[in-house]
């Protein structure tokens, strides 16, 4: 017996049109096919996630479905959610209160998202991002509350809970072979921050775990001084740095090359506009050599399409993120991911490609 999960969109009115066409779907499955001279019955179990049609990229339709498969899988049948509801905006002095609050009660999880070396076909690293299960809101994405949290000292107990997390899922999967660094992304305020610093020194720098902290190039510009000797501290210790959303916003040569940054993430703004855009490729290309100039590695973040894959490397990017090869997922179908990946390799350890495996990126 085996497992598999397939992606489907369509085009239905509301949760009632989902439910229609899920059913349908299911009956299509109610008898035995011959297939090689045996006969097979395929027992699916359907989640599905229903919301406006302008939002089917939204990350929340995609991950309502996922939600909705676990319990399809718990329960049998179909489970259908309405992702569609709309969310009040959040208060942020309301956020601050509840947000301790929130992590103590299990509300707050992570989930991986894997970068992959182009030239070495391998998972390089993965990215940590944080989720707010909320109660009564549903699932929070950190748009939503790190602006907010970063206002208070908040957001210092959320990163040093994130790293905690972070630490021991790294070593859980280096254990199993998976011994790949895991980023976590750094607010500017904390680059600033003496008391952080330390905190989250001390718990590093024992760990032995291979940890990487992505940073904007923002949060340097704020207090150069201290960030830049802070980030040296934390490169001191073993942690790897990376400059996130390079592009987005303000961005200063001089500062870059004062960073002991080793890898530079493309904006993904620059990335899902690039094979439609006339200047992004442009953009994407000179930054690429810029990174490599400055003796760095360059990951494109965003990267959606097989044709943004196939462009980014023939530029010379050295790592790609996003939903193509895999969404944010949680960390046991992140080690499922890697598990499989490093099945199909020694398999085939010369034709695989994480642009043919289409099993991977659909299943993760
Ligand atoms: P980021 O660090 O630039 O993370 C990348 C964002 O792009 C994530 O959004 C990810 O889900 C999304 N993404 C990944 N692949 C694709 C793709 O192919 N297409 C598109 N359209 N999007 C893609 P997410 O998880 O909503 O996070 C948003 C931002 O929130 C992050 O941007 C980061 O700045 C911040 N964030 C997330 N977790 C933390 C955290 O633990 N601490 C702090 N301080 N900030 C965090
Ligand atoms: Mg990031
Ligand atoms: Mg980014």
């Amino acid at each position: 017996m085996s497992d598999r999960v397939v992606a489907v969109e369509f085009d239905t009115d509301g949760v009632g049109g989902a439910e229609t066409a899920a059913v349908r779907l299911q009956e299509s499955f109610a008898q035995p096919f011959n297939f090689e001279g045996s006969r097979h019955l395929i027992h699916p179990c359907i989640g599905g996630a229903a919301g406006r049609a302008r939002d089917r990229e939204d990350v929340r339709l995609v991950e309502g479905a996922e939600k909705a498969l676990v319990d399809a899988r718990e329960q049998g049948g179909i489970v259908l959610r309405d992702v569609a509801q709309h969310e009040p905006e959040i208060d942020p002095l309301e956020l601050i209160h509840d947000l301790p609050r929130a992590i103590e009660a299990g509300e707050i999880f992570l989930q991986y998202q894997p970068k992959v070396h182009v030239r070495r076909q391998q998972v390089a690293s993965a990215e940590a991002l944080v989720r707010w299960q909320h109660p009564s809101r549903g699932l929070v994405l950190p748009g939503a509350f790190i602006q907010a949290a970063e206002q208070s000292r908040v957001i210092a107990e959320l990163t040093l809970w994130t790293l905690d997390r972070v630490l021991k899922d790294q070593r859980d999967l280096a254990q199993s072979g998976y011994d790949i660094p895991i980023f976590v992304n750094i607010s500017g305020v904390l680059l600033t921050d003496s008391a952080f610093v330390e905190q989250a020194c001390s718990v590093l720098g024992k760990s032995g775990a291979k940890i990487g902290f992505e940073i904007t190039e923002t949060a340097v510009i704020r207090d150069p001084q201290s960030a830049i000797r802070h980030l040296q501290r934390f490169a001191e210790i073993g942690v790897a740095i990376a400059i996130d959303d390079y592009g987005a916003g303000l961005s200063s040569l001089a500062y870059l090359k004062q960073l002991p940054a080793r890898e530079l993430k493309i904006d993904k703004l620059f990335v899902t506009q690039l094979t439609s855009s006339n200047r992004d490729p442009l953009i994407v290309r000179s930054t690429i050599d810029l990174a490599h100039a400055l003796d760095m590695e360059v990951t494109a973040e965003g990267v959606e399409t097989p044709a943004a894959m196939a462009l980014l490397s023939v530029m010379g990017c050295d790592m790609i993120q996003g939903y193509l090869i895999s969404r944010p997922v949680e960390i046991g179908t992140f080690r499922r991911f890697l598990e499989e990946a490093a099945h199909l390799k020694a398999l085939d350890s010369q034709r695989f490609s994480f642009l043919r495996s289409d099993r991977l990126w659909k299943s993760a």
